[in-house]
């Protein structure tokens, strides 16, 4: 094998791939990883920079053109004779306290399935195109799939730019300190129309596979879910001198919430969390005076989370009228159910079923970008076994062996999507 990846016509072997995934994925790992075993790269961050910086050496050492679109989304391209691109990729940002599989490992299998192709010497007839999408978590400002819905055009750039984060920072002031001009996110419809395809490898979230003793899954599409914020506004006061009887307090009203979501989310048949709360001022002495919370809920259909949002809505505005809180809950980001592409799915399941790697079908009740796009153009997910079931924390992964047999995968798919129409 020649050091320029073009190599004879042979399937290089899993000690070649394994060694240039281990030396990738190496790179992007060590960027926000904590003493804790966690991996934090929250976006717009000094993290966020150094992953840009990995992916603009990632692609410019194979040769690829880097770009970083109006939006923060970056795109590494392999050129092709055709006109629009089919393109692979995920996310580079995570979780606070995630895991270092989730995103990356879309992205570090993007860059090796254009190894792979390369070294087998194929030459495709349409451009190939390793996409980050910036900022898919949420975790900051509070929408989740940004990078892909401003594209899209889904979430108004307008309505960003004056949220803050926890910090109190703009969305306006961090994206400018990577870079970006605020005043020009939105809506890239001409950039949309280069794209023929969009397939995201993204590690399994969930333990369907493990059971199942199957390395890769097809995704069917993504469960409806949303994010609802929840403001309940008490009166601050001492902890020691307010007697119980005066008191307002917003805590109890969360109590309520967190308790009534769980409730909803089984009788109903879904899921519902509260994993974020901003205790204000948060002393140890102190009745609060008002508490943010985050209630996110998920099920098979869009009713089925709607009834859970309903009666947990219910029962906290009534815990709220009897501590004397003022209740407010406002929905933050609604995903409807999306069914991926059934043509190009039949197509990628047959695909992998030739070259010996089949696949079974699942639906996921993560959102992804590739729910976003799905509305634009043809999109489909692969997913690789993730032993653990676990994500967005420290014990999520695969094996080196099933993360080989995802990059050949997508290499598979990616040569056949390219070859033709
Ligand atoms: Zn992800």
């Amino acid at each position: 094998m020649t050091a320029d990846g073009v190599g004879p016509a042979t399937e290089p072997s899993d000690a070649w791939l394994a060694e240039r995934f281990l030396a990738l994925w190496d790179g992007l790992a060590a960027i926000g990883h904590l003493p804790s075993g966690a991996t934090e790269r929250l976006p717009w961050t000094a993290e966020d920079r150094a992953a840009r910086d990995w992916f603009a050496d990632t692609a410019t050492a194979r040769g690829l053109t880097v770009e970083t679109d109006r939006n923060g989304n970056l795109w590494a391209w392999w050129p092709g004779p055709g006109d629009a691109a089919i393109a692979t990729g995920s996310h580079l940002d995570t979780v606070p306290g995630g895991g270092a599989w989730d995103g990356a490992l879309g992205v570090v299998s993007g860059f090796l399935a254009i190894d792979l192709l390369r070294a087998t010497g194929v030459a495709p007839t349409r451009p190939i195109v390793v996409v980050a999408w910036t900022e898919e978590e949420g975790a900051r400002f509070g929408v989740a799939t940004l990078g892909s819905r401003l594209a899209t055009g889904v979430v108004d750039a307008a309505s960003m730019r004056e949220r803050v984060d926890a910090a109190g920072v703009t969305f306006a002031s961090a994206v400018a300190a990577l870079g970006i001009d605020p005043d020009a996110m939105g809506s890239d419809p001409g950039r949309l129309a280069r794209l023929h395809a969009f397939v995201e490898l993204h590690v399994e979230q969930g333990r369907a596979l493990q059971p199942l003793g199957r390395a890769l899954a097809t995704g069917t599409g993504i469960d409806p879910h949303g994010r609802w914020r929840v403001v309940l506004e008490g009166s601050g006061d001492h902890a020691g001198t307010a007697r119980l009887e005066d008191r307002h307090d917003p805590m109890l009203v969360l109590a309520a919430l967190i308790k009534a979501a769980r409730r909803a989310a089984a009788r109903h048949g879904g899921v519902a969390t509260v994993g974020r709360v901003i205790v204000q001022p948060n002393g140890s002495n102190v009745v609060p005076g008002q508490v943010l919370a985050w209630l996110d809920a998920r099920a098979l259909e869009e009713d089925t989370v709607r009834a859970i949002v309903a009666t947990t809505r219910r029962s906290v505005e009534r815990a709220g009228r009897s501590e004397g809180v003022r209740v407010t809950i406002t929905e933050e980001s609604w995903t409807p159910a999306i069914r991926f592409d059934p043509g190009l799915r039949a197509r990628i399941e047959a695909i992998l079923h030739d070259a010996g790697m089949p696949s079974v079908a699942v639906s996921t009740a993560a959102g992804h970008d590739a729910g976003v796009l799905d509305a634009h153009l043809p999109t489909a997910m692969l997913f690789v076994r993730n032993p653990t079931g676990i994500s967005h924390a420290p014990a999520e992964g695969a094996s080196i062996e099933d993360a080989l047999i995802g990059v050949r995968a997508l290499a598979a798919v990616l040569a056949d999507l390219a070859a033709g129409p």
